[in-house]
């Protein structure tokens, strides 16, 4: 028999962004339908101290270790004793034990009461804690009112987690209330996915590294640095890659070094059908680009394609479309091949403190933000102003049908947060 080697086949198909023939301006919602079935997970299994996991994606269901509560104990300070008591002025003999947290518990004779501390392990023979506010005491006895229920100021054993529940699923984004739920039910690790490596590149001859100089022409690059921090607050691991200007063999150097470090590529820049545009036209060369014309504002082209096994998304070089379209199309696919599932923010329907006519026939993401409980949109919708993505605190979305919105309609408001920035 044959040995069989050990390969296994690219992830992501060469032709998995084809879209059916015909298609021209797709809508948002084709798009992003198209673009959840080809995406699939890419990354590995790590095992990670709790410390390390915060903001990273878990790998698999995890389940508790122990019981929280893991024995029955006092939610307060007081005196603890068995069972209930009615109406009335009550009266118990203090036996000479006292019970703290961290301690092991001894036995209470029967028909005494014992001082007990938050936190304590219930000794045998208590089952309720009145409050020490509640009592007098002598130091022989106790004195409190009735009535009193059984197991008051208590917590039972397994309250809260029982030992073998799932506590935490496959997926989910970390945060640090998970890690103390995991720590409380006795976890020092968790399994976690590798961190999805994503390449950043600028593209286009007009480029400058922020801070550098320029000559007549120039502008300063600015979505790297924007695109870079987006994947590092997403868990990601955000490789530089830098830029290259408008030369066809130095984007495709570029590209076989990216293609090495990282599991998913993003361009910027060079990504419609003009002369300069070389992200496309190398693309075309492997057979696998596909040129989305995706009907939203703001937003061109999005190119698709697979270099050396590594996905590409090529987006639009103007910064705030590149932003938006990082947002609403690459994140949610970033986020399923690096394991957390296809991720789209929840929508607050706000009023809108702002009128607006808008057309049929494109979905528009408008930049705004918080203003007394409604939303205003930024003064100018030029697609040339980054001053209004940093002013904005989110944006509304508009849909594709045209729609007249007046003061104090409703409108879908995603904040930025809801993207995980
Ligand atoms: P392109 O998509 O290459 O046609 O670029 C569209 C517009 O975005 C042009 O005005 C570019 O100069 C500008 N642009 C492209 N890349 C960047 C970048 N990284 N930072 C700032 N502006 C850019
Ligand atoms: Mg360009």
């Amino acid at each position: 028999m044959r040995h069989r080697p050990a390969l296994s086949p690219p992830p992501m198909r060469n032709d998995c962004f084809a879209l059916p023939a015909g298609v021209d301006w797709i809508p948002v919602e084709t798009a992003l339908a198209h673009l959840k079935s080809a995406v699939s997970v890419q990354s590995g299994v790590e095992t990670l101290p709790l410390v390390r996991a915060r903001g990273r994606i878990l790998a698999q269901d995890v389940q508790a270790l122990t019981s929280h509560p893991p024995h029955a104990n006092t939610a307060v300070d007081g005196y603890g004793f068995a069972g209930g008591r009615g109406e009335g002025v009550h009266h118990l003999p203090l036996a000479n034990a006292r019970a703290a947290a961290g301690q092991a518990p001894k036995a209470l004779p029967q028909g005494h009461a014992m001082r007990i501390l938050t936190g304590a392990v219930l000794p045998q023979g208590v089952d309720t804690v009145v409050l020490q506010e509640d009592v007098t005491t002598d130091g022989q006895h106790i004195a409190f009112q009735g009535p009193i229920k059984r197991g008051s100021n208590t917590r039972r054993a397994g309250e809260d987690v029982i030992a073998g529940d799932v506590i935490l699923t496959e997926g989910r984004l970390i945060t640090p209330a998970d890690l103390g739920l995991a720590a409380t039910v006795g976890l020092g690790t968790l399994p976690m996915r590798k961190q999805l490596r994503v390449g950043v590149l600028s593209t286009g001859e007009e480029l400058v590294q922020a801070g550098g100089k320029t000559r007549p022409g120039q502008i300063y690059d600015a979505n790297r640095p924007m695109l870079l921090s987006m994947i590092e607050a997403w868990g990601m691991r955000a490789v530089d890659l830098g830029h290259v200007g408008d030369d066809r063999s130095d984007l495709r150097a570029r590209f076989n070094q990216a293609a090495a470090q990282c599991d998913v590529i993003i361009t910027s820049g060079g990504a419609s059908a003009g002369d300069e545009d070389h992200v496309s036209a190398l693309l075309c060369e492997t057979g696998s680009m596909q040129l989305w014309r995706i009907a939203v504002k703001p937003g061109r082209p999005l190119a698709l394609g697979m270099w050396q096994g590594a996905p590409v998304f090529g987006l639009p070089g103007n910064p705030v479309a590149a932003f938006v379209c990082t947002l609403i199309f690459a994140r949610p696919a970033l986020m399923t091949m690096a394991g957390a599932g296809w991720l789209e923010p929840e929508p607050l329907m706000l009023p809108a403190a702002f009128a607006k006519n808008k057309k049929p026939g494109r979905r528009e993401y408008l930049r705004a933000r918080l203003d007394g409980g409604r939303v205003q949109r930024f003064t100018s919708e030029g697609s040339g102003r980054i001053s209004g993505l940093s002013w904005a605190t989110g944006l509304v979305e508009l849909p594709h049908e045209g729609a007249i919105i007046n003061e104090g309609d409703l409108v879908r408001y995603l904040p930025f947060a809801g993207f995980g920035l």
